[in-house]
């Protein structure tokens, strides 16, 4: 079973409503069970709604870090959000992205609501950390006592993920596109994806290329080949641990009941 724990379906990444369709059809189609991401209120509300479409896509909800400028005074309402999500993400700590517009407290505090939602009610975090920031990020989940929590494509160093990998946290791995990039991309990118300990690596697709074919049947496959080949494991098994290791992330999280039943043993 295809379990994609990144996935978005609204803009500014899938603009084309016909193909944001489709996409939900195939997703329900083939049980893709998908974690959709948000990235601000609006884009909540929005995800919310196409989920109604299927049971296969789990609405999460996030505020990317680079509008946490324009949340400062609605922290309150962003916590009374949280209150009734299922998980939460996309959010996190970013000073690097060319969107960007808020300070680092600004993120700090937006990330602080989304993370004490997370203790309270021990639920799933998709975390967004990037541009050098990734230890701090890390330090911010250790202080809190989290469980539940994914590196949504780690960008951070080797080093770091001692440590990470020590404190038990999660990693969503996707496209890698290997073959676009530089060796030593490419070389970093397969280190890092080898040194994510087996019972921690999760899949994700994240942002589905653009051409309207690029529907989650067909990307999904090919993320399970790359990782299989750069494990040196096999697809079924890669897709197999994904699903184990998304069963065990749920655990007992008493927000995602629902989804635990969409989960049949392999
Ligand atoms: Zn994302």
């Amino acid at each position: 079973m295809y379990v994609d724990t990144h996935l978005h379906l609204d803009e500014p990444w899938l603009t084309d409503s016909e193909k944001r369709q489709r996409v939900i059809e195939d997703i329900a189609a083939n049980k893709i069970l998908t974690f959709a991401q948000s990235c601000d209120l609006a884009s909540y509300e929005k995800t919310v709604e196409w989920a109604g479409q299927s049971k296969y896509v789990i609405p999460s909800f996030g505020i990317l870090p680079w509008y946490a400028d324009q949340y400062m005074d609605r922290l309150d309402e962003v916590a009374k959000l949280c209150e009734t999500a299922i998980m939460l993400g996309e959010i996190g700590l970013d000073l690097a992205s060319s969107r960007n517009e808020a300070t680092k407290e600004e993120q700090l505090a937006l990330l602080d609501v989304f993370v004490k939602a997370s203790k309270t009610h021990d639920m799933i975090l998709n975390l967004h950390f990037r541009g050098g920031i990734e230890p701090e990020g890390f330090e911010v989940l250790k202080r809190s006592g989290v469980k539940r929590a994914i590196f949504h494509w780690y960008s951070g160093t080797l080093e770091l993920m001692d440590e990470i990998n020590e404190a038990g946290f999660y990693y969503s791995i996707g496209q890698t596109n290997l073959s676009r990039r530089r060796p030593e991309q490419r070389e970093e990118i397969t280190q890092m994806i080898r040194k994510i300990p087996d019972d921690r690596l999760l899949l994700e697709i994240d942002v589905l290329p653009r051409d309207a074919d690029a529907l989650p049947s067909i990307i999904f496959p090919r993320i399970l080949e790359d990782v299989a080949e750069i494990k040196g494991m096999s697809v079924v098994d890669v897709e197999a641990l994904n699903q184990k290791n998304v069963r065990e992330l749920i655990g007992d999280s008493p927000r995602v009941s629902e989804i635990s039943d969409l989960l049949k043993p392999s």
